[in-house]
């Protein structure tokens, strides 16, 4: 089969593999589309926890053709997403309820052979089925928005929030939508790229602000003492550390975007104390592929807009090189497509 290989850090190659073998607890899934996501570039670039070499991609669904045989939950034919969190249910934090942070964790696509490839081996437990309605282009966001479900979980939004998203990628308008639909009154975003603060407008942002030398006063004018929720969905250290000073007494900051990993910003503790600020990460996801699938089925959440390319495997090194320079939105890949 044709597969992406990352052979090493800041390499990759189109090869033929072999297709991969079923375990007697693993499915394979022919893959319909999966997305390039930045966790892809940072694994690319040696900064987060991959083995190399490395088929990548965790943003998947596709159709069972392959069943191990102590799998019994599932059938050739099934159209699944696949979750690529691989926990293993028995460490402290499993049965804790806290699967993302597993001691044993493995993930598809990033410690194991993922989704850009014809086939890929899964184990059973980490597919879930796809209802018809749902197209394999919201399959593959079935992995990201679990992502912002995970993170909403996390936020708790009170009715009638003031919400602030700085970014506006795939990833700040999936919380754009989820954030209006959780309660929050205004959905206000900042973002430096005119067509993606449209496209943000478009899908339900009550206000958007191009960043700039004067977005602090857009921003004052919207919300005179600060919001009552403030996301970071750039991972920028520079726009983070701004973050804080946009946020009002008693209010929550969500850091959502990845930041390098040896990044350093400042923030008053002083500034933390006196205004009541909650500072909350979110890693992942934490089971919450079913409601990601049920928003995407009721078509509550509106994926269509946020596809920027779909391209065939053959293409991957040149559209993946255009999405590392930021001038794409999602990316999916079709690896049964037309070459
Ligand atoms: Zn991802
Ligand atoms: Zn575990």
């Amino acid at each position: 089969m044709k597969a992406v290989l990352f052979p090493a850090p800041e390499s990759i190659s189109l090869e033929r593999v072999n297709d991969p073998e079923c375990g007697a607890d693993e499915v394979v899934v022919q893959v319909a589309r999966c997305g390039i996501c930045g966790t892809d570039l940072h694994i690319y670039r040696n900064e987060y926890m991959s083995d190399f070499p490395l088929v990548p991609g965790h943003e998947f669904g596709g159709i069972v053709v392959e069943t191990g045989r102590q799998v019994t939950g599932l059938r050739v034919g099934d159209r699944v997403a696949v979750d690529p969190n691989l926990y293993c249910g028995h460490c402290d934090f499993c049965r804790n309820e806290m699967a993302n942070h597993c001691l044993n964790w493995q993930g598809i696509g990033v410690t194991r052979p993922g989704g850009f490839a014809e086939y890929s081996a899964v184990p059973a437990r980490a597919c879930y089925l796809l209802p018809d309605t749902i197209s394999d282009a919201q399959a593959a966001f079935v992995e990201p928005l679990a992502c912002v479900v995970h993170a909403l979980n996390r936020l708790q939004v009170s009715p009638a929030d003031q919400v602030l998203i700085l970014g506006a990628g795939p990833m700040g308008l999936l919380l754009v939508q989820a954030l209006q639909r959780t309660g929050a009154s205004h959905v206000v975003v900042v973002e430096k790229q005119a067509e993606r603060l449209h496209l943000a407008y478009e899908l339900g942002a009550t206000q958007t602000v191009l960043a700039g030398h004067d977005q602090d006063e857009h921003l004052r004018a919207v919300a005179p003492h600060g919001f009552a929720i403030v996301i970071d969905a750039t991972g920028v250290p520079a726009v983070i550390e701004r973050a804080f000073t946009y946020l009002r007494p008693r209010g929550k900051y969500l850091q959502f975007g990845v930041a390098p990993k040896d990044v350093r910003v400042s923030v008053n503790p002083y500034d933390i104390f006196r205004n009541d600020w909650t500072i909350i990460g979110s890693f992942a996801l934490c089971y919450t592929f079913l409601p990601a699938i049920d928003w995407l089925a009721s078509g509550a959440i509106d994926v269509g807009p946020l596809v920027s390319h779909t391209a065939p495997i053959e293409q991957f090194v040149d559209v993946f090189t255009q999405f590392a320079a930021g001038s794409t939105l999602k990316v999916h890949i079709n690896p049964g497509g037309p070459a």
